[in-house]
């Protein structure tokens, strides 16, 4: 009998423990609860960024977070009403955004989110905040890849769910060996190891991967412009409000010069000029 009693509080104790799991912290809303503040519940705002990309969205071996996205992200909240403390941010890789918005795992996403018409199917934006182009990442000695074509027969890597790889796929080198990992460091990997020729991306994140302390002279940009990428701040379809709010925030960031204040700080070591911050476009 004792044994038994035993055994249902350890299971008890397991299917609160898999709940806790599944919860994974947040509610529908991308709200998580958090901790008591002067007895008041002080909430929490998740927000999807990426964890992998240096000057955009970076997880730093202390567990902090740096880079661009992490700037806006952290303007837009308080704008919204949370303070740094209040957010919680969440791993959004490129294949899984549109899910962790429709999910409510997240209450937005700020990771070199292009919008696009094919993803405004699932998910609204908010933005643009900012243009980027796709480009080529190629080993310093490489001297055959100069442009889009030179990639047919060669040896590509991109990330699956994104931009990237779809418009090689469709237009730019439809020829190519493409390889489509998780994220862009797992490319650079395979870019240094020599399993891959070039990595395609926006030049925003391949600037930051190539001004890497550990990268420093091992690879150089192509300077192609090989499409248009605005990122925007993707949220729940159909949430005007929140989707305005965020419009306004993001229009204060550019007027009250802390949009260039980020540009500067997460892009300038890097030496990435970036375009100015575009006009907004999304729900109107
Ligand atoms: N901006 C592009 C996109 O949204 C490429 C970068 C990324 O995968 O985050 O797909």
């Amino acid at each position: 009998m004792k044994v038994f009693k035993t055994g249902a509080v350890a299971a008890a104790v397991v299917a609160l423990a898999l709940t806790a799991t599944a919860c994974g912290g947040s509610s529908t809303s991308g709200k998580a609860e958090g901790g008591e503040t002067g007895g008041a519940k002080k909430d929490k705002v998740v927000i999807g960024i990426k964890f992998d990309q240096p000057g955009v969205g970076l997880k730093t071996p202390e567990g902090t977070f740096t880079g661009f996205d992490v700037d806006v992200a952290t303007y837009v909240a308080k704008e919204l009403g949370y303070q740094p403390d209040q957010i919680e941010f969440k791993q959004a890789i490129s294949a899984q955004r549109e899910t962790l918005i429709a999910n409510g795992d997240v209450k937005f996403i700020v990771a070199s989110y292009s919008i696009t018409d094919k993803r405004k199917e699932k998910v609204d934006f908010a933005g643009p905040y900012f243009l980027a182009h796709q480009d080529l990442l190629v080993r310093a000695d490489e001297s055959t890849i100069t442009k889009a074509e030179d990639l047919n027969k060669k040896k590509l890597c991109s990330v699956t769910g994104s931009t990237s790889a779809q418009n090689v796929k469709k237009t730019l080198a439809p020829e190519a060996d493409l390889l489509e990992l998780q994220g862009y460091s797992e490319c650079l990997t395979g870019l240094e190891n020599k399993t891959v020729d070039a990595l395609t991306t926006d030049n925003s994140i391949l600037a930051g991967f190539a001004a890497q302390e550990k990268n420093k002279g091992k690879f150089k940009l192509t300077g192609l412009s090989l499409s248009n990428e605005n990122y925007g701040i993707g949220l729940k379809k159909g949430d005007k409000e929140l989707q305005t709010k965020i419009n306004a925030a993001l229009k204060k960031m550019a007027s009250d010069g802390a949009w260039e204040a980020a540009v500067t700080k997460n892009f300038g070591p890097a030496g990435y000029k970036s375009e100015p911050a575009p006009q907004i476009t999304e729900g109107s």
